[in-house]
């Protein structure tokens, strides 16, 4: 089927779609991007991504182009057209096309280029992976130092997931000075003696909208959590250990480098997370 997508004001078949060659987004990743998870037609914590988003782009100095109402419209109009009930909403903003190549940045008043395309993933909440689990292999964290800021330029986190699949695994943990940053594509956690441990925000990880959702949830929950970074050699060690992203919700991890995470199988907590996640924001879904 071919998909209606958005490019700068317009919804246009997505063979038909373009872009400038001169796009500082292809020519230098130099531009933003958000994920929103569509279940049931409706969009999963869209308010967070859209600050995350206006975040993203303040610190790379590129001016915002859309309203909050019209980035809404926009995806509700995609999920409309494409007849989306769950799978996922991708937006880039770039610094748009100056109309030729120079390291500078072009003028402040360069039109930002917008586009947003869906993906549809019948059933994504019901994934059966989260039934038995991710494996996840380590490797060196070689990204830039503005993890915090959600850039296109995910070249790194695609080579680790490369890797991943190579070792017959699902994910890559990423470890900076010996200690876990992220996952490719996600946040890390374990869980030992019942508190749930993370890395916390700076600039060395992305501040997850799912991160930040299931932490409340968490708290809300009475459950203990440690805003600390931890060693491959700890997660091995604890009890349970998981993911958390706007597709892949709370995902449970029961391997890391060929150790197994406490009895093999999904853990309670990753588990019971899950379920508040996906029950919680379907609540507040748009
Ligand atoms: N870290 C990285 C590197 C990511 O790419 C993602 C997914 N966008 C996350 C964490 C999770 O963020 P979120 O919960 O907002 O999807």
């Amino acid at each position: 089927m071919t998909r209606t997508v958005y490019v700068n004001g317009d919804y246009v078949a997505e063979d038909q779609a373009t872009v400038s060659v001169f796009d500082r987004g292809f020519l230098m990743a130099d531009g933003v991007y958000e994920v929103v998870s569509v279940l049931g037609g409706k969009l999963i914590d869209f308010d967070g991504h859209m600050v995350r988003l206006k975040r993203s782009l303040s610190e790379l100095a590129i001016t915002n182009p859309l309203e909050d109402a019209a980035y809404l419209d926009a995806h509700r109009k995609l999920i409309a057209e494409n007849g989306i009930t769950d799978g996922m909403i991708y937006l880039q903003v770039t610094r748009g096309n100056p109309g030729d190549r120079d390291f500078a940045y072009p003028p402040a008043d360069t039109v930002p280029t917008v586009v947003m395309f869906t993906q549809s993933k019948p059933g994504l909440a019901d994934a059966p992976a989260a039934k038995t689990g991710w494996k996840v292999i380590s490797v060196e964290d070689l990204r830039w130092g503005r993890r915090d800021i959600k850039t296109v330029q995910l070249l790194y986190p695609s080579m680790a997931k490369m890797e991943a699949k190579a070792r017959g695994a699902d994910d890559a943990w990423m470890v900076e000075d010996g200690r876990v940053t992220e996952g490719t594509s996600n946040n890390a956690y374990i869980v030992k003696n019942g508190t749930i441990i993370t890395r916390e925000l700076s600039h060395d990880i992305l501040h997850g909208i799912t991160r930040a959702a299931v932490l409340r949830f968490a708290a809300e929950a009475q459950m203990k959590v440690e805003e600390r970074s931890f060693t491959i050699a700890e997660a091995q060690e604890a009890d349970e250990a998981f993911v958390t992203s706007a597709s892949a919700f709370v995902m449970p991890v029961v391997q890391i480098d060929g150790a197994t995470v406490g009895d093999g199988s999904v853990g309670p907590v990753a588990a019971r997370l899950r379920e508040i996640y996906l029950e919680e924001t379907m609540k507040t879904a748009i």
